[in-house]
């Protein structure tokens, strides 16, 4: 298993190019806007090596019978799952941010059990060629980007109905050994610090849209691919000289518009190419598990932002004010409350015919539905805790200017055991998570990441056998 520097070391060889902020970028390791990101997932490497979380982060392969981190496994327990939640918890506390490695793990396991009921029923060759596959990102210890959202264009009419075919990704054209695909997939967390792609479809296709169902692996650095980093609130923070005033100093997320101009997809990377009964089920499944992700790593930037919040609380003086406490316990009672949601949908998880492990679907949509809510909820308390100068503190640079900095460490002071730089690294971290970079993670993610809340509802309608509870009703009160 690679550690945080192995990673760091082979994404910088792989020489990947970005649009940033308007120029044509490389050297992306070195770049001020990417390098937080990248630090945030090698922690997802570095978990596996560290002593106390070795145990959580590192499992035994049901494919190579090899150690692996449990970012790349293949749910073999309810047990799994629940610790998949747990390690995305700790992620989330210990980084403030998305650590973004998360997606690629739901693909696979999504595209693990819909391969094997897509084989048994058309006879197709599906699984045993993803087994090979993620046998080898396993054994190399990769990042894999989970490529789904495409851009859908006119929302009224179907793939095939848009003004431009490429709205939705698609098989372009079928060469031999291969296809070549065309289109665009958006929103891509963390894709310029992953090694693969693996491309799902965006919904449930119909008859007449077979070339929409595809389902394929190719490398980031493949030709063809173009990538245009997406801008977050404040970004250009982290280009500055002072770090305090960045929130978070260290970590953060990355969103990319992905374009697949005429890409080639060799034959044994491909586990979908028309099967328009199983784009629907990939769909529901890698849905229903990242919104069970969601229950852990949101929980843990939660942590984190609780933390925080309780931190400033007794800086300013007012920890002990019971309103205060009573706020921060409706923070920890909402955070809560998302992760037993996350955790309750991991341990009632079922075995799937290819043998891992699935979430139940109906509370993987209830622990994400509670996702977009409750983080705006806490964002609102911590708001509210840590006062107004949260939103007009100076800049770092004018704290060590000869006239402003006295005055700023003068009149900022507050409880005489707080030190006045420290109160602002407090609040710029408070900033960051509800209006500056970090809340596009927390914040904006929450409500669209994993499909947004409408998504949930329909599926919660879908699953809540409402029918079952009219019958039992109607036994209750002997009626026919
Ligand atoms: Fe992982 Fe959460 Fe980021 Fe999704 S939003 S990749 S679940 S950290
Ligand atoms: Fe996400």
């Amino acid at each position: 298993m690679k550690t945080g520097d192995d990673y760091l070391a082979s994404i910088k060889s792989l020489d990947l190019e970005a649009h940033i902020m308007g120029e044509k970028t490389g050297h992306l390791s070195e770049h001020g806007l990417v390098r937080p990101s990248q630090q945030a997932v090698a922690l997802t490497y570095d978990g596996a090596h560290d002593r106390d979380t070795a145990e959580l982060f590192c499992v035994e392969s049901n494919l190579c019978r090899e150690t692996v981190n449990r970012f790349t496994h293949l749910h073999q327990s309810t047990d799994d799952l629940v610790n998949k939640v747990k390690m995305q918890r700790y992620c989330g506390i210990k980084t403030a941010c998305c650590f973004q490695r998360c997606v690629g793990l739901d693909a696979a396991n999504a595209i693990f059990s819909t391969t094997f009921e897509c084989d048994g029923k058309h006879g197709t060759p599906y699984h045993q060629r993803f087994r090979d596959y993620w046998t080898w990102v396993q054994q190399e210890d990769l990042v894999v980007d989970g490529a789904m959202t495409d851009p859908k264009g006119d929302r009224g009419k179907r793939p095939k109905d848009q003004a431009d075919p490429d709205l939705y990704l698609r098989v372009k054209e079928r060469r031999s050994g291969g296809v070549v695909i065309n289109g665009a997939k958006l929103h891509q967390t963390g894709m310029l610090n992953s090694h693969e792609i693996l491309v799902m479809p965006t919904m449930a296709m119909r008859p007449g849209e077979e070339d929409w169902a595809i389902c394929c692996a190719v490398p980031t650095n493949s030709e063809g691919i173009h990538y245009i980093y997406g801008r977050q609130a404040s970004d250009t923070r982290k280009l500055e000289e002072f770090g305090l005033d960045m929130g978070n100093p260290v970590f953060g997320g990355q969103e990319v518009m992905t374009v697949f101009d005429n890409v080639f997809v060799p034959e044994e990377r491909i586990f979908m190419d028309g099967e328009i009964d199983f784009s629907g089920i990939l769909v529901e499944r890698f849905a229903s598990y990242h919104r069970q992700s969601y229950g852990g790593c949101k929980v843990g930037v939660g942590d984190a932002l609780i933390g925080a919040t309780a931190l400033i609380a007794s800086m300013n003086g007012v920890g002990g004010a019971s309103h205060i406490r009573d706020k921060i316990v409706e923070m920890i009672h909402l955070n809560e409350t998302i992760y037993s949601c996350g955790i309750a949908c991991s341990a009632t998880g079922e075995q799937t015919p290819a043998g891992n492990y699935q979430v139940n679907l109906l509370l993987a949509n209830v622990c994400k539905l509670n996702v977009t809510r409750f983080p705006y909820e806490l964002a609102r308390l911590a708001t509210d805790v840590a006062g107004g100068l949260l939103g007009t503190m100076p800049s770092a640079a004018d704290l060590s200017d000869q006239v402003a900095g006295p005055y700023i460490r003068k009149y900022l002071a507050a409880s005489p055991e707080g030190d006045v730089v420290d109160r602002i690294k407090v609040l710029r971290l408070i900033e960051n998570l509800v209006a500056g970079a970090g809340s596009v993670g927390y914040l904006i993610e929450s409500m669209h990441g994993a499909g947004p809340p409408m998504a949930q509802r329909i599926m919660i309608g879908r699953q809540a056998d409402l029918e079952g509870k009219i019958t039992q009703v109607k036994g209750l009160l002997d009626i026919e």
